[in-house]
């Protein structure tokens, strides 16, 4: 049996602190058919990001200008830094057949929807705004007037989830994944991005 499949465009959304960085990059190690979008973003690279690789770290004149030549697939400005989706990510590796995974917020995921239509949207939850901070804290990535403003954003947030078309709660982090695996296998399947062609 010939089949053929369409790239999916996996669009992965969640508060700072519900543990969507891990579940992203466990799905990434595991699934070889994912390629992650490097998105651009003027916020300062933390220390154990790497260029390139986590982010393209850009100054504020350089992402401008991609603005100017209509680069982005989608742009937003979240946490007082702007972040933006490179349709040179995207699109011809979907074209290739494979699939594409964004980890981007509800402003940027609602833009995508609008646009990819085909596209599949998962929302991560915490289990409690409680745990949320607790995470955020042992984190220790972000100063606490960040931690707050991220704590602050939460909310708003959350309050978008019935925009996306899956949820995950994030309590228990194997559940959580198995979730997630079971999206995409499911999705993998879909009649809008597979093709079998079965023979006489
Ligand atoms: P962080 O600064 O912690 O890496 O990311 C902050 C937020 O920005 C996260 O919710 C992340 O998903 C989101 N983000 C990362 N890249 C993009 C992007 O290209 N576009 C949009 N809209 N959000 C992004």
């Amino acid at each position: 049996m010939k089949e053929t499949r369409k790239g999916m465009l996996l669009v992965v959304s969640g508060p700072s602190g519900a543990g969507k960085g891990t579940l992203v990059a466990r799905l990434l190690d595991l699934d070889p058919t994912f390629a992650f979008s490097v998105s651009v973003t003027t916020r300062g690279r933390r220390e154990n990001e790497i260029e390139d690789v986590h982010y393209h770290f850009i100054s504020e004149e350089e992402y401008d200008k991609l603005l100017r030549e209509d680069a982005f697939l989608e742009h937003a400005c979240v946490h007082g830094h702007r972040y933006g989706t490179l349709k040179s990510e995207v699109y011809e590796r979907m074209e290739r057949g494979q699939n594409v995974l964004l980890d981007i917020d509800p402003q940027g995921a609602r833009a995508v929807m609008e646009k990819e239509k085909e596209c599949v949207s998962v929302f991560i939850l915490p289990p409690s705004y409680h745990e949320l901070k607790v995470r955020l804290h042992t984190r220790n990535t972000e100063k606490e007037e960040e931690i707050t403003r991220r704590l602050n954003n939460a909310k708003g947030e959350i309050e978008q989830m019935g925009r996306y078309r899956y949820l995950v709660v994030n309590d228990n982090l194997e559940l959580a994944f198995e979730q997630l695996m079971a999206i995409v296998r499911a999705e993998k399947q879909n009649s809008v991005r597979y093709f079998p062609e079965i023979e006489e």
